[in-house]
C-alpha cells in the first residue's frame, strides 16, 4: 500500500480550525498552557503527521486542579439539588449531540478510528449516557429502617442512610475511544455530585477540550470539571497518590492499573475503579446461525483494528464447523477496507503508534516462531506511512499459547478448535482475564449454561458486546475491579453514611 493507493481527505475547515487552537489545561475557570517540561506530540496515526503540540501538565498543575475540584465539590457543584445537575447534564448532552461531528472528525484525527464508528462513540457514547445518568441524579437516595439494636436495648432506633457524593473523583482515560470514555468517567461521578479532575491520553488527547468547554456552556460551576493533559508516568502516577484525590476511576492496561491500585494504596487509600486487558472469548457451536455468527466473530476481534478491552480474541470453533467459519471470516475481513479514517469506506484505520504496531507483529513473530500456530490470513507488515496492520488469523492454535493468553491490542485473531464442552469452558477460563464474551448457538438452554460457565463480566448471546448505558460492564480476574454503566456504575461514586436516632424508651 503506497500514499498514493489510499484516500486521504482533507480535514474539514472546522477540524482544521479547531486543531489550530491551543490546548489548554482548564483548572476551575482559567485555562492555562500546562507546565510541565515534557511536551506532548499528537500525530495522526493514519498519516503519521503531526497536529498539534501539548505541554502537560506540572505538579503544581496538579495540586491546582485538585483544589479546584474540591472548591467546586464544598461550595457549587456538589451542593446542587440534583434536579440542577440534571439539568446542566442534559443541556451538555445537546450540545455534544450539536458537535458530534466535530468531535467525531477531531477523534479520528486524533486515534485513527473510522467516522463510521468516531461519531456514533460521541452520540451513543456520550450524549446518551449522560442523558441516562442525568435521570439517576434525582433518584439517589439511602434507606430508612429500625436496627436490631432497638431489640437490646429499652431504647428504640431508627437508622437512616445516606448516599453521598464520594468527593473528589481522579480520572485517567485511554486513547481508544477518547471521547466515550471521558463520558463514561464524567456522567455517573457527575450525577451524585462528584467533581472531576481528568488527565488524557498522551496518544489521543484532543478530545478533552469539548468536554471541558460545553460543560462550562452548559452551565456548570468552574472547577467541576478540571482537564488536565499529561504523561501517564508523570501526571498520571501523581494522581494515583495525591492526598486531595479521593477516587480514581482508570481505563487502561491491566499493568497500569495494577501501579494505580499500588500507589492508591501506599497514599490516601482511595477508591480505585478499575477497567483493564482483556483476551475474551468468541464460542461457535454447530448449530449456530453461521450468517450471523461470522461477520459478528470477524467484528468482535478486528473492530478499531483490535484496539478494544472487549474484543474477541479467542475464537473457539466447533471442530464441525471449524474451516467453514475460518474461511468465512477470513473472507469477511477481507472485505474490511482498510485506510484513514476519514476515508468514507473505511472499516479499519490504523493502530494507534509506531510502537503499538511493532508489539503487534512482535507477537504475529511469537505465534508463529514460538507457538507454532499456522497463519491462515494477514501476518505480513504493511507499508507505510500509517501505522496500519491487516487483519491476522492465527489456526492450529492451543489455549496455552502465547498468542491466546495474552492482550495483543491489535487485530489478530487466534482459532481454537474444540469438540468436548467441559474442556472448552476449561479452556475459556485459562486467561488471567475475565472481561467479555459471547456464545452462538440456537440453543438456548446451551448458551445460558455457556454463559453461567464463563468467568467474565459480561457473556452475550448471539451477539458479541451488547453495550448500553443501562448494561453493567467491567472485568473478574485482572480485567478490573467494579462496574461502570447502569445502576452499579454509581455506586463507585458514592458513600453510605448511617445516621443512628436515638427515638428514646420504647413504649
Ligand atoms: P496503553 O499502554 O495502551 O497506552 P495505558 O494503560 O498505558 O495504555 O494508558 C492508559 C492511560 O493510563 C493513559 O491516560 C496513560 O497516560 C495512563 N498511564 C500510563 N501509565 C500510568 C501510570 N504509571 N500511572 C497512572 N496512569 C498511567
Amino acid at each position: 500500500m503506497s500514499r498514493d493507493q489510499l484516500v486521504r481527505p482533507a480535514y474539514s475547515p472546522r477540524a482544521v480550525a479547531d486543531l489550530a487552537r491551543p490546548q489548554h489545561l482548564l483548572i476551575g475557570d482559567r485555562w492555562t498552557e500546562g507546565a510541565s517540561s515534557r511536551t506532548i506530540a499528537v500525530e495522526n496515526p493514519a498519516r503519521e503527521e503531526r497536529v498539534a503540540e501539548i505541554a502537560g501538565a506540572s505538579a503544581h498543575d496538579l495540586d491546582m486542579a485538585v483544589h479546584a475540584a474540591r472548591h467546586a465539590l464544598e461550595t457549587s457543584w456538589g451542593r446542587l439539588h440534583g434536579r440542577e445537575r440534571a439539568r446542566i447534564m442534559l443541556r451538555f448532552a445537546d450540545l455534544l449531540d450539536r458537535d458530534a461531528d466535530l468531535i467525531g472528525e477531531i477523534m479520528s484525527i486524533d486515534n485513527g478510528t473510522p467516522l463510521a464508528s468516531s461519531t456514533p462513540v460521541v452520540r451513543l457514547l456520550g450524549a446518551e449516557l449522560f442523558r441516562y445518568y442525568a435521570g439517576w441524579a434525582t433518584k439517589i437516595s439511602g434507606e430508612a429502617f429500625t436496627p436490631a439494636i432497638g431489640s437490646r436495648t429499652h431504647l428504640d432506633f431508627m437508622v437512616s442512610t445516606l448516599r453521598e457524593p464520594i468527593g473528589v473523583v481522579g480520572a485517567i482515560v485511554p486513547w481508544n475511544a477518547p471521547a466515550g470514555m471521558i463520558a463514561l468517567k464524567l456522567a455517573p461521578a457527575l450525577a451524585v455530585g462528584c467533581t472531576v479532575v481528568l488527565k488524557t491520553a498522551e496518544l489521543a488527547p484532543l478530545t478533552g477540550r469539548f468536554f471541558a468547554e460545553l460543560l462550562l456552556e452548559a452551565g456548570a460551576p468552574p472547577g467541576t470539571f478540571n482537564l488536565l493533559h499529561g504523561f501517564g508516568d508523570e501526571v498520571g502516577a501523581a494522581m494515583a497518590t495525591h492526598p486531595g484525590i479521593d477516587k480514581i476511576t482508570f481505563t487502561g492496561s491491566t499493568a497500569v492499573g495494577r501501579s494505580i491500585a499500588q500507589g492508591a494504596a501506599a497514599s490516601n487509600l482511595k477508591r480505585v475503579t478499575l477497567e483493564l486487558g482483556g483476551k475474551s472469548p468468541v464460542v461457535i457451536f454447530p448449530d449456530a446461525d453461521l450468517s450471523e455468527a461470522i461477520p459478528a466473530a470477524a467484528m468482535a476481534c478486528f473492530f478499531v483494528s483490535g484496539q478494544a478491552c472487549m474484543a474477541g480474541t479467542r475464537l473457539f470453533v466447533h471442530r464441525e464447523v471449524h474451516d467453514e467459519v475460518v474461511a468465512g471470516v477470513a473472507a469477511f475481513a477481507k472485505t474490511m477496507t482498510l485506510g484513514d479514517g476519514l476515508a468514507p469506506d473505511t472499516v479499519l484505520g490504523p493502530v494507534i503508534s509506531a510502537r503499538q504496531k511493532a508489539r503487534i507483529l512482535e507477537y504475529i513473530r511469537i505465534g508463529v516462531e514460538e507457538d507454532g500456530a499456522t497463519v491462515a490470513l494477514g501476518g505480513e507488515d504493511t507499508p507505510s506511512p500509517g501505522h496500519f496492520v491487516r487483519p491476522t488469523i492465527f489456526t492450529d492454535a492451543r489455549a496455552d499459547m502465547r498468542i491466546a493468553q495474552e492482550e495483543i491490542f491489535g487485530p489478530v485473531l487466534t482459532v481454537i478448535p474444540f469438540t468436548d464442552e467441559a474442556a472448552l469452558v476449561r479452556d475459556v477460563n485459562s486467561t488471567v482475564y475475565g472481561l467479555s464474551g459471547s456464545v452462538w448457538t440456537r440453543d438456548i438452554q446451551r448458551g445460558l449454561r455457556m454463559a453461567r460457565k464463563i468467568d467474565s463480566g459480561q457473556v452475550a448471546i448471539n451477539y458479541h458486546a451488547a453495550m448500553s448505558p443501562e448494561t453493567p460492564f467491567g472485568g473478574n480476574r485482572q480485567s478490573g475491579w467494579g462496574r461502570e454503566f447502569g445502576k452499579e456504575g454509581l455506586e463507585p461514586y458514592l458513600k453510605t453514611k448511617a445516621i443512628s436516632v436515638n427515638l428514646g424508651p420504647r413504649t
